[in-house]
């Protein structure tokens, strides 16, 4: 489902390398959303919360350091990850990028390899349930592009929001999250529902690990935490 994807918003103006670009992401599991002007990029932005953005800096409407100055600019975005794309390899403009509150900056031309690099980066610092690669603990791999979770080497069952549990849990490991936040951040502050759903989950997330279930701790009062200890 591509709701549930990592949403990459895509700033950029050149045909070939949008294409480029959105192929690359695509092939390593992530969901790249394309716009060619600024304000075709806010008016995205008001609808669905990317989790990373790439922004070219020459664009038709605005300048996308401009751009970027508007996202800082604005409670609801400023920690929004963003790399800048620049043909300019002028020092002073990498400095302009990074003051103004880009986290890195890529120089075209680029390798689909570097930039798939960088933003695996970025998202390991931000927020590594979107990164996209392989996690383990324990016996339990969990695979983002494959969408599958193996024991040992065996593949089990597991429902989809289950997944999404074992993800972020496995991005996080050792730290106690409440009921509240498991809900805002696994599925999202548009969801409805109430914080007993996730005791539910949690319940056939443990069952679909089966030994490997006790890795799920319950912090009394306090809520959940994926721990080998
Ligand atoms: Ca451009």
């Amino acid at each position: 489902m591509a709701a549930d994807k990592t949403t990459i918003l895509l700033v950029e103006d050149e045909p070939a390398i949008i294409a480029l670009v959105t192929f690359s992401l695509r092939e390593a599991g992530w969901d790249p959303v394309a716009v060619s002007t600024c304000s075709d990029a806010w008016e995205f932005l008001q609808g669905r919360m990317p989790q990373l953005i790439l922004l070219d800096w020459m664009l038709p409407d605005q300048s996308g350091l401009r751009f970027l100055a508007r996202i800082k600019a604005d409670r609801q975005f400023n920690n929004l990850p963003v790399i800048m794309l620049t043909a300019k390899s002028m020092e002073e403009d990498k400095i302009a990028g990074l003051n103004t509150g880009a986290d890195d900056y890529v120089t075209k031309p680029f390798s689909p390899r570097e930039l798939t690099a960088r933003i695996r980066a970025l998202l390991r610092r931000k927020s590594p349930e979107h990164a996209q690669e392989t996690m383990s603990v324990a016996n339990v791999t969990l695979d983002p592009v494959s969408c599958s979770v193996k024991i040992d080497s065996d593949r089990i069952d597991i429902g989809h929001a289950e997944f999404k549990l074992l993800k972020f849990f496995l991005a996080h490991p050792d730290k106690v999250f409440s009921r509240g936040q498991l809900l805002d951040k696994v599925w999202g502050d548009h969801v409805v529902i109430e914080e007993r759903t996730v005791d539910v989950h949690v319940l056939r997330l443990r069952k679909a690990l089966k030994e490997a279930g006790n890795l799920i701790k319950t912090v009394r009062s306090v809520g959940y935490m994926l721990s080998e200890k």
